[in-house]
């Protein structure tokens, strides 16, 4: 494994400096867009069930507003840092940007862990966050949504107690709400779903069908399982899948050469995307080493789990046949990695695109509770398809055309739109 400071906050910086000189920004605007226009940093008291008080430490960091709200996650982790929130917001800037989404990037989170809170204690503590941010966040200032360790009814806290203080509704306050109380049909999908249009639309470019090709995904959770759905819906096959084992702390690659059958495979996994091993091997998997996935010789590869999985150590371990990695977790490659994807003439689709699909539903969500009318699966699906195949084309018109990668392509178009909308506001 290599040690790249996923999270850190000097990478985000130097993936900007990068692109910066690239654009031959100015220097005003690269120092403002270097760092974050605003910080919150915050104690959050909190009645533990035993009766004691507690202090929780919290971060809400809005990098950029130029192009609209802030939106961004809200992390609950014990190593949550400043540094953390503030790179995530960064690159929440940057992806609403490329997908030309009236939005800025903003992310938060609290220092904490869930497992060890009872679900009183986590409900006092969502709404301990609002309280302390109320006048910072709404749905034109700042509009939070879930992220790690976080979910719909934490959301559901979060937006009652903003309502309480305000005393009116505000369901546009924030996304990630359970449908039926203001959340958005299609957002399970969203993610996964988003990847395999970019996948469509990279596999026309390069001349090949659907029905022709053969994937490895890692990960079997929201974005694994709705990429292989809808791949496979395409005529794809997907022949071998890796996850997390609890039990066991490691993982496992689950193998089927006929490719793996996606509704039994479902029936065997738990909600947190494990997939029971022996019920596996029972239906026929061979259950190999949790590197197997990468080394699998398939057209197309599918990093969906978490970051820093193909690395300088394991990318030789990529078969010849690889044509496509398409990243569906947030910054499963290092930067090293990402060298010999290139030197390779491997079609990458970058992570700020392949997995826009979850932030892109989050925007419908918050329009359509603002309007109060809530739009059926199908049409949220199709303007979900709109997007991304846009945002596509524009990144490869723009790769082609400056000689750049996809990664830097896409993070150039996001930089540029933000930087434009600083000028053309008179900021910079
Ligand atoms: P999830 O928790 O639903 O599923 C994660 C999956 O990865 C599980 O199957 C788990 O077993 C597997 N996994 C974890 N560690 C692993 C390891 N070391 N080796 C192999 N498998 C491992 O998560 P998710 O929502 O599917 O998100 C996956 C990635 O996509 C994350 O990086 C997340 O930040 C990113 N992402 C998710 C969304 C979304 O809307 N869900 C949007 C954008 C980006």
């Amino acid at each position: 494994m290599s040690n790249k400071p996923f999270n850190s906050f000097e990478m985000a910086q130097s993936q900007f400096d990068g692109i910066s000189d690239l654009l031959a920004l100015d220097g005003p605007t690269r120092d403002f867009l270097r760092w974050p226009m605003r910080e919150y940093q915050f104690l959050i008291p909190i009645r533990m069930d035993d009766g004691q008080i507690k202090i929780f430490r919290g971060f809400r960091v809005l990098h950029n507003d130029a192009r609209g709200p802030g939106k961004g996650g809200i992390r609950f982790h014990p190593q949550e840092t400043i540094d953390t929130v503030r790179a995530l917001a960064m690159w929440m800037t940057w992806k609403c940007a490329l997908m030309d989404i009236p939005l800025g990037g903003s992310h938060g989170g609290v220092v904490c862990d869930p497992h060890n809170l009872s679900l009183r204690e986590q409900e006092r503590l969502c709404r301990g966050w609002v309280k302390q941010l109320f006048r910072d966040l709404g749905p034109q200032i700042d509009v939070p949504a879930p992220e790690v360790m976080t979910n719909a009814q934490h959301m559901l806290w979060m937006l009652d107690e903003f309502e309480m203080i305000r005393g009116e509704k505000s369901s546009g306050f924030i996304t990630g709400k359970p449908v039926g109380m203001g959340g958005s049909l299609g957002r399970l999908e969203a993610a996964g779903f988003g990847l395999v249009f970019a996948l469509r639309e990279a596999l026309k470019e390069l001349g090949i069908r659907a029905e022709d090709t053969t994937a490895s995904v890692q990960g079997f959770g929201n974005v694994g399982q709705y990429a292989i759905r809808l791949f496979q819906q395409m005529g794809g096959k997907v022949i071998c899948v890796s996850c997390w084992d609890q039990k066991d702390g490691t993982s496992y690659s689950y193998k089927k050469k006929s490719g793996v059958d996606f509704n039994s495979l479902l029936s065997i996994t738990d909600r947190f995307g494990g997939i029971d091993k022996k019920r596996a091997a029972d239906l026929g998997y061979e259950v190999l080493p949790g590197s197997a996935w990468l080394e699998q010789d398939v057209d197309i590869l599918i990093p969906a789990a978490i970051e820093n999985q193909i690395t300088h150590d394991n990318v030789k371990n990529i078969c010849p046949r690889v044509k496509i990695v398409a990243e569906g977790a947030n910054g499963p490659m290092t930067a090293e990695a990402d060298k010999v994807i290139a030197s390779r003439d491997i079609f990458l689709i970058p992570d700020i695109l392949a997995n826009a699909g979850g932030i892109t539903c989050s925007y419908f969500e918050q329009v359509q509770s603002n309007m109060n009318y809530y739009w059926e699966k199908d049409e949220v699906l199709g303007k979900l398809d709109v997007k991304m195949t846009a945002a596509f084309h524009s990144v490869l018109e723009l790769a082609k055309e400056k000689s750049l990668s996809m990664r830097d392509a896409a993070v150039f178009i996001a930089i540029a739109r933000v930087a434009q909308a600083c000028r053309d506001r008179g900021w910079v």
